[in-house]
């Protein structure tokens, strides 16, 4: 400010005495007064100039290229060139954070789209392109309730009632494979909306499957414990025989029986589910096991078929010398869930043959196959799961529960080994277990592991 007043001064004075000297004898006053104007208004012509210069400047906004260095302008110039700079910086901050935030709901496994307050898409992720078929080129500016057609979400969006989250069919729902999202909008800021949405698909499946497994162990609970209330109550009114107390007694023991069979297979259901998987390093003899096996199935035949004349005719070959690793209980059970199906579905007199042999690629198969009734293709895929039945009433005659295959599944996938069921209606059935090649071992060394496990033996009512 120092120097701007003395340049303005000095201006002054330069001009005052070019004027006096120029006018000089004359009017040499009249010419000094004429010269400090003149000096004064080339001052404020220069001094507006330089103005103008950094008005340009600043509107070109190219802080890069210098406009003034010098005086009162230079230093506004310089001034003005350190705030464009700091806004700048901060600018690049701010896009990069938003970056960022925009990279973090990018890498969301859930859907994001954030709305403004016409409904209208700002922004979105690729999940939520992939739940919703949006196209970033296409669809931002779009209303979103014109892109999403489902009924249901079309009165969720126009309710204005975000509180709770909307189960809404996916856009690539088929009814074989259905597809669902949860939809949960949130408001923010004035107006806008943010719409989280995911795939809930294998949550409403699990849920689905809990709901039905807790209604199939009700309703197969329910049933021998209504015939069982029946019994009591008619020991308790009618005057009885001891020959049908006898008989009702037997009855109900029979039911309470089916029923402790039924919590012991979801106890082991539950077990197998719940315990990490079996090692690899207990070693069961296979020959040993099929003795076992071969005496179950014996007992179990003579138990069903009282007349020893209509026996079923058992086959047992154990052509693998060498031992099975896992879980010997387990093995066992699974084995022996294959053998009492076989027995308890095949007529007496038909034919039963387990075989246990090592193929050529080192792997072991346990196979059991019978001359029963068979199973038609459509049922085969669902024989595992829990409850499935093909023939409910022959089921239960036979003491099934239902849960004798899906026990078997899971003992071999928990050993890495493959089920495979081969069946057709009128032509028997062959259920094979294959060991893997890393659970087989040729020499055999032990035969404690099966003691261990023999008296579960086959299950008898299954
Ligand atoms: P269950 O306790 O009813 O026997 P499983 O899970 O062991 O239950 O078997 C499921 C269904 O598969 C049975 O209800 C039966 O209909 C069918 N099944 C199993 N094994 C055989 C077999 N060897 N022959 C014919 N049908 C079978």
């Amino acid at each position: 400010m120092f120097w701007r007043f003395i340049s303005f001064l000095a201006c002054q004075l330069v001009g005052g005495f070019a004027g006096w000297y120029l006018t000089f004898p004359g009017r040499g006053m009249a010419g000094a007064l004429a010269g400090v104007v003149l000096g004064a208004a080339g001052w404020f012509l220069i001094d507006l100039s330089r103005g103008l210069r950094l008005l340009r400047w600043l509107r070109a906004g190219d802080v890069s290229d210098v406009a003034l260095t010098t005086g009162l302008w230079g230093e506004v110039c310089d001034r003005a060139r350190r705030l464009i700079r700091a806004r700048e910086q901060m600018t690049r901050e701010s896009e990069n954070r938003l970056q960022e935030f925009l990279a973090a709901f990018q890498a969301s496994p859930n859907g994001v789209v954030l709305l403004d307050a016409q409904g209208q898409i700002e922004w979105f992720n690729q999940m939520a392109a992939t739940h919703f078929g949006l196209d970033a080129q296409r669809d931002v500016l779009q209303h979103f309730g014109n892109l999403v057609r489902d009924p249901g979400f079309a009165a969720y969006f126009a309710g204005h009632d975000y509180r709770r989250e909307l189960i809404m069919q996916g856009r690539e729902s088929t009814p074989a494979r259905p597809v669902k999202l949860s939809v949960h909008l949130h408001r923010y800021g004035e107006g806008r909306l943010l719409l989280l949405s995911r795939d809930v698909t294998a949550l409403e499946q699990a849920e689905a499957m809990r709901r039905d497994f807790v209604a199939n162990v009700s309703h197969e609970i329910r049933t021998p414990l209504t015939v069982l209330g029946g019994f009591v109550e008619t020991l308790q009114t009618l005057p009885l025989t001891d020959e049908e107390r006898e008989r009702y007694l037997a009855l109900m023991a029979q039911q309470a029986q089916r029923m402790q069979t039924l919590v012991n297979d979801l106890l082991t259901l539950s077990r197998l589910e719940g315990s990490p998987p079996p090692g690899a390093s207990d070693w069961m003899p296979m020959p040993a096991l099929m003795r076992q096996l071969e005496q179950d199935a014996h007992a179990l035949t003579a138990v069903l078929n009282p007349s020893s004349d209509h026996l079923h005719q058992l086959e047992f070959a154990s052509l693998l010398e060498g031992d099975i690793a896992g879980a010997p209980n387990e093995i066992l059970s699974a084995m022996g869930n294959l053998v009492s199906n076989a027995i308890r579905y095949t007529p007496p007199v038909g034919e039963i043959h387990v075989r246990a042999l090592l193929l050529p690629d080192g792997r072991a198969e346990f196979s059991v196959q019978d001359t029963g009734p068979g199973i038609a293709p459509e049922h085969i895929p669902r024989l595992t799961e829990r409850f499935y039945r093909v023939d409910r009433s022959r089921s239960r005659d036979t003491g099934g529960t239902g849960l004798g295959l899906a026990i078997v599944k899971h003992v071999a996938q928990r050993h890495g080994a493959e089920l495979k069921i081969e069946s057709a209606p009128g032509k028997g059935s062959v259920f094979t277990i294959i060991f893997p090649a890393s659970r087989v071992r040729l020499r055999s060394n032990t035969t404690e592991g099966l003691h261990a496990s023999a008296s579960a033996g086959l299950p008898a009512t299954k």
